[in-house]
C-alpha cells in the first residue's frame, strides 16, 4: 500500500519525469506544475512526490508531507504573483467533488475574481 511510487498513476509519472509537464517550483517531498486544462489565469496543482490517493490519506500517512504540500502552496502564490489579490486552494476527494486523478493534489487557482459557492 505504501509503495510511494504507482507505474500506472499519470503524477507519478510526472514527479518521476517519464511524462512531460511545465513545473513551476519543486522542492524534496513536492512537485507544482501548471494544470494541463487550466480554469483561471494561474491554474498549478501541487502533489507530494510519495503517492497517496488523496488528501486525507496524505495527513493521515504521510503529516510532513501535507505540511510541506501548504507550505508549497503558499510558495506557488506568491511566485505567481496571485497572493495579493488573492487565490483559491481546492482538493477534490472522490466522485461527487470531481476528483479524477487519484495521487493527491491541490489546486490553486488564482488572477481572476472566484465565484462562491463553487460548482
Ligand atoms: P481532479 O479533477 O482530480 O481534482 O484534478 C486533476 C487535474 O489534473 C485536472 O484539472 C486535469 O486537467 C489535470 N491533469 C490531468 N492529467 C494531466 C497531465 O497529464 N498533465 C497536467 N499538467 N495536468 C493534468
Ligand atoms: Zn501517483
Amino acid at each position: 500500500k505504501d509503495r510511494g511510487f504507482d507505474p500506472d498513476c499519470i503524477f507519478c509519472k510526472i514527479v518521476a519525469g517519464e511524462i512531460p509537464a511545465e513545473i513551476v517550483r519543486q522542492d524534496d517531498a513536492t512537485v507544482a506544475f501548471r494544470d494541463l486544462d487550466a480554469q483561471a489565469p494561474v491554474h498549478v496543482l501541487v502533489i507530494p512526490r510519495h503517492h497517496v490517493p488523496n488528501v486525507g490519506a496524505l495527513a493521515s500517512e504521510r503529516p510532513e508531507d501535507a505540511v510541506a504540500l501548504l507550505d508549497a502552496v503558499r510558495e506557488v502564490a506568491a511566485q505567481e504573483g496571485i497572493d495579493e489579490g488573492g487565490y483559491r486552494s481546492v482538493f477534490n476527494t472522490g466522485p461527487d467533488a470531481h476528483q479524477t486523478v487519484f495521487h493527491a493534489h491541490v489546486h490553486v487557482l488564482g488572477g481572476r475574481a472566484m465565484t462562491w459557492p463553487p460548482g
